[in-house]
């Protein structure tokens, strides 16, 4: 079996103890062994990195646009190969992977150009004879620590930003989907990034994680994981001064009025629940729908997602893979059991017989804003349908949560859309499209337990992987 080291200093280093890196579509096939860095390892990524960063930081921009723009262009000619891997570790569907590899890709290619876009600010002084000039610089280290729902993506999202504006970086996937993160650190070696840039430890969060987050040397850490993980590292980063970007969960409320066009609400509620196994933090886990349009939303919906098809995330005909693990799968089935016990009706969520973790979608109807299946993230292939009186109402229950990422509503109504999109209380707005499924060059993010910090993706990344001087400069 082939086994996969961390990148040190521009080496592959062994460990002594690694983790095995299993299908969930077929629990028999193990896609490698992955090491997992103690903390002498990330002790020497660290020290690696900030030997190096004084020479990356005062590189050409144009060097840095290279490496870049090359790592983008191998990530897209190896799409079909490494999306089949990204399916085969992380379950979702065939298409889904080559979708995010593609997508990682393009996010290698933008930042390639944000290096030669990094502008700032000249201003008249309040003196007279005085110019002031305000500058980005890159922050220095940064640890990156990202979760195994986009193996690929979040990784490319983190790691371009940072290495564009001149940071070094030491990334650390999560445990149970490591090997797209290796391609990422394997193809930007063979493109020049030089030693000690970027940095891969792979391991637990336990121990590896930790000592990022802990290290003295890290000057930032950008992490996307869930609710407790993230306020357990702020904490700590508060205390070592470090700057801090949190990415965390959702509970997106998807309003259904009855205005709709029936066919585009079923087809986003359908796609924003369950693609991915429902395994996305902008998944649209409460429908929320108005009175007269209720029943027959309901029926359609329930009747679709009876239909789709699940099984292998590398069998063609499948549109739902499985579930990532078995303590995933545990939770789902507990929080379907819930929902039960809370009074909804629940059609699917069943166990399906396989080789993996199978598990049909699932609809808690009859559902009401105060359950805590409909407050909890469950962060797999289940939706709460929420009746509601009318559009006041949807608008009230979306934005009752403790979380503020996406938000959509399926209307065609010009006055309610623009109602909403002013009033939610949410990083994203989706009119008339699932809650999931975002572009790579606008901002990323949300509001209250749903993250912080700056937010990630387009050029608004700079805001938190650069540090601003403000320069005085008498003539
Ligand atoms: P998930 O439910 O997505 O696994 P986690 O928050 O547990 O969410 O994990 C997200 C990432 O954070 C993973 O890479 C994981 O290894 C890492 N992690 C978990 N616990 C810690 C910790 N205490 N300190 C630093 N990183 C951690």
């Amino acid at each position: 079996m082939k086994h996969y080291s961390n990148l040190v200093a521009g080496e592959w280093v062994e460990e002594a103890d690694s983790v095995e890196n299993i299908n969930p579509s077929n629990t028999q096939d193990v896609i490698g062994k992955y090491a997992r860095a103690d903390t002498r390892t990330v002790d020497q990524a660290v020290a690696a990195a900030r030997n190096v960063f004084g020479e990356w930081s005062g590189s050409s921009p144009q060097f840095r646009h290279d490496i870049l723009e090359a790592t983008g262009a191998t990530i897209m000619s190896r799409r079909e190969e490494l999306g089949r891997l990204l399916s085969r570790e992380e379950g979702k569907t065939l298409a889904e992977g080559v979708g995010e590899v593609t997508r990682a890709a393009q996010i290698f290619k933008f930042f390639a150009g944000e290096t030669l876009r990094l502008a700032g600010d000249v201003l008249p002084s309040v003196r007279a004879g005085v110019d002031v000039l305000v500058e980005r610089e890159a922050i220095g280290t940064v640890g990156l620590i990202t979760p195994w729902n986009f193996p690929i993506a979040i990784p490319a999202w983190k790691v371009a930003p940072a290495l564009a504006y001149g940071n070094c970086v030491i990334l650390k996937p999560a445990e149970l989907a490591p090997g797209c993160a290796w391609e990422i650190a394997n193809i930007l070696l063979q493109s020049g990034c030089p030693a000690g840039v970027f940095n891969l430890v792979m391991g637990s969060g336990r121990q590896t994680g930790k000592r990022l987050v802990e290290h003295p040397g890290i000057d930032a850490i950008s992490f996307t994981g869930s609710v407790p993980t993230g306020h357990e590292i702020a904490v700590k980063c508060a205390e070592t001064g470090k700057r801090v970007q949190l990415e965390m969960g959702g509970k997106n409320p998807m309003v259904v009025l009855d205005d709709a066009d029936m066919e585009v609400a079923v087809d986003a509620c359908l796609n924003g629940a369950f693609f991915s196994t429902g395994q996305r933090c902008t998944a649209s886990s409460r429908l929320i729908v108005t009175e007269s349009i209720h029943d027959s939303f309901l029926e359609k919906l329930t009747l679709a997602a009876g239909k789709l098809v699940v099984g292998d995330a590398l069998d063609s005909s499948s549109q739902i893979g499985p579930v990532v693990d078995r303590t995933q799968l545990e939770q789902n089935l507990s929080y379907v059991a819930l929902a039960r016990e809370e009074g909804c009706t629940v059609t699917g969520g069943e166990v399906i017989d396989g080789p993996g973790f199978y598990q049909r979608p699932a609809v808690f109807a009859g559902a009401n804003n105060q359950m805590r299946s409909a407050r909890e993230e469950i962060f797999g292939p289940c939706a709460s349908v929420i009746r509601v009186a009318d559009y006041d109402e949807a608008l009230q229950t979306a934005n009752d949560t403790e979380f503020g990422l996406s938000a959509g509503i399926c209307t065609r109504s010009l006055k309610f859309a623009n109602h909403f999109r002013r009033n939610v209380k949410s990083g994203m707005v989706m009119i008339n499209l699932p809650t999931a499924g975002v572009d790579y060059h606008v901002p990323f993010g949300g509001r209250k337990g749903s993250s912080y910090g700056p937010r990630e993706q387009g050029a608004y990344a700079r805001e938190f992987y650069t540090i601003v001087k403000t320069t005085y400069q008498a003539a």
